[in-house]
């Protein structure tokens, strides 16, 4: 059954969805529904039929499909309106402002046997994909660190979410991203989590932010997301005990991997003068003590997001973006926040 996909909230998201969600096959958009009259313009404009008011667009019997584009502290609300009127849902990222709001959520989609997801694209980032094909081919050995970061310098946070009544803030909108990439990948749990957060330069929401994961298994994961950072640091920096691996950019254009071809045991008997000044354990290794590999080639392709959607309400595949995954990111998001509020490190509860 094709998708017959209806927009709520049809602004800058939403735009990209009309262009990218076709891509797939299979998946059609026809209508939009905005609280802003010149919003509802212009996506008849741009070939939808718009509406003005929330129970016509739902009354829509052809859309079969719900997507919610709006700002994050709306998403609970029209997302239950949709499936109580029969409607499949997805959701914009962050799915809602707390586990609590994720729950009715879910309890709307069971009560009402309708599918329910989140857009959570970033899993097909072509800088995520390669550096998890580097880590699962195994070259990296067991990952200790892994560090995921996203550095821009313009420090303004733009309209609603520079606000917190809007759920505005970096913490939901990349946080949620970053944090989601590495939940899905980990094959074990985070045991607690460490949280700074600053308003830099925005006073209601947190405009930098840096969250430690503890996993159960020793890994340590750091998110980090600056708004104000002039210069940075490579999207992705990975340490395991026989290799390690960065990434510099979203497409994986720059990046490399260094792997131990032998550990060197002999340290030499009196400190070594070195570049770092007198210095035994951080003298460079003889050459052959490593080896450089490219970064692997991966395919990616947001698109399979949403072919993904249309095969799993065909029950022709497994949904990828579960609700209990995103449930699990949206926890660890929460403790974040009380991690910050305390100053201290929040143990995770199952
Ligand atoms: P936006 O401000 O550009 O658009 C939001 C639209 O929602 C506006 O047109 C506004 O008029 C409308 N709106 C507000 N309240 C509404 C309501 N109660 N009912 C109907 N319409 C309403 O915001 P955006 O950047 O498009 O972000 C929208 C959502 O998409 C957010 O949840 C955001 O986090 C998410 N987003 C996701 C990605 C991604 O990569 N997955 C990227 C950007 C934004």
């Amino acid at each position: 059954m094709p998708i017959k996909l209806g927009i709520i909230g049809y602004g800058g998201m939403a735009r990209w969805h009309h262009k990218n969600a076709p891509r797939a096959g299979g998946v059609e958009v026809i209508a939009a529904y905005d609280i802003e009259p010149r919003m509802v313009k212009e996506a008849e404009e741009n070939g939808l039929r718009g509406y003005h008011a929330l129970d016509e667009f739902l009354a829509d019997k052809e859309i079969n499909t719900v997507l919610v584009a709006t700002p994050n502290n709306v998403h609970k609300e029209l997302a239950i309106a949709a499936m109580n009127a029969g409607k499949h849902v997805i959701a914009e990222k962050p799915v809602a402002l707390s586990v609590a709001e994720l729950d009715e959520m879910v309890a709307a989609s069971e009560k009402n046997h309708v599918l329910f997801t989140v857009h959570h694209n970033r899993r097909w980032d072509k800088d995520y994909l390669t550096m998890r094909k580097a880590l699962e081919s195994g070259v990296l050995g067991k990952p200790y660190t892994i560090e995921s970061r996203v550095h821009g310098c313009g420090g303004i946070v733009y309209g609603w979410r520079a606000h917190k009544e809007y759920g505005g803030g970096m913490l939901y909108d990349w946080g949620v991203h970053l944090l989601d990439q590495i939940l899905y990948m980990m094959p074990c749990k985070v045991e607690s989590v460490y949280a700074r957060l600053f308003s830099i330069v925005n006073p209601e929401v947190d405009d930098y932010f840096k969250v430690l994961l503890n996993f159960e298994d020793g890994t340590i994961a750091q998110v980090e997301v600056g708004t104000l950072c002039l210069e940075s640091l490579p999207r992705w920096f990975v340490c395991g005990d026989k290799g390690a691996l960065h990434i510099d950019d979203f497409e994986a254009k720059s990046g490399s991997i260094t792997c131990l071809n032998k550990l060197v045991t002999e340290v030499a008997p009196e400190v070594v003068d070195t570049p770092s000044g007198p210095t035994r354990v951080f003298a460079p290794p003889p050459e052959d003590a490593k080896s450089h590999l490219p970064l692997p080639e991966v395919e990616a392709d947001w698109t399979e997001f949403y072919a993904n959607v249309r095969d799993a309400i065909d029950g022709k595949a497994e949904l990828i973006v579960k609700p209990g995954e995103v449930r699990y990111t949206m926890s660890v998001i929460e403790a974040a926040f009380k991690s910050h509020e305390t100053n201290q490190a929040v143990k995770m509860s199952y």
